[in-house]
């Protein structure tokens, strides 16, 4: 299965078009922890982004839409060639020297002054929520981020080494009240 457009207007110039990614996905899940896979909590969160995104007016394409693999050259091809103006990947983390490490980060491409704009926009939002811990902005050279032609950034939602935030990350509440800061992130100066 392809890119699924859920905007009502593909044509119109006018609209914000936003690219949101879920990472990972069919034979590629990610990290996990028991059987809390990360491709799954990816494609949640990403759903609810692009929710809020349409809601508010923008024309959204999700890479996948379903449990699929998708390459990650697929994923910015797609977003360059709907001449999307923004592009938004979203992970889960793990890290297994420290399990108290929590929080979710921004990332963006060193050489990218939008992209770290749109890094700290999103992070400036996600910490209005009392309960999610915030790691800030932080660059490095994935390659969604290198190979998309507009402002990018990929969001690492928080860890699943990390008890307590795994549970949150699980938890639909939570991932809706993260989704809703993300979109509030991507739309401001829209
Ligand atoms: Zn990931």
């Amino acid at each position: 299965m392809g890119a699924v457009h859920i905007g009502s207007a593909w044509s119109d110039p006018d609209r914000l078009t936003v690219v949101v990614d879920a990472g990972h996905g069919g034979r590629d899940q990610g990290t996990s922890a028991g059987d809390i896979l990360e491709k799954d909590v990816n494609l949640d969160v990403a759903r609810l982004v692009a929710k809020k995104l349409k809601k508010a007016g923008a024309d959204v394409i999700l890479t996948r839409d379903s449990d699929t693999y998708v390459g990650l050259e697929e994923r910015a091809d797609l977003a360059n060639q709907a001449d999307a103006d923004l592009f938004v990947s979203i992970h889960c983390n793990y890290c297994e020297e420290d399990a108290s490490v929590r929080g979710l980060e921004c990332y963006y491409s060193e050489d990218s002054a939008d992209g770290q704009l749109l890094a700290q926009q999103i992070v400036d939002q996600v910490e209005t929520l009392d309960q999610a811990a915030c790691r800030g902005t932080r660059t490095a050279d994935y390659r969604v981020l290198l190979h998309t032609e507009m402002p990018a950034v990929l969001v690492e939602l928080g860890y699943f080494s990390n008890r307590s935030e795994r549970a949150l990350l699980t938890d639909g509440d939570y991932q809706l009240a993260l989704a809703e800061e993300i979109a509030a992130g991507l739309l401001q100066g829209q």
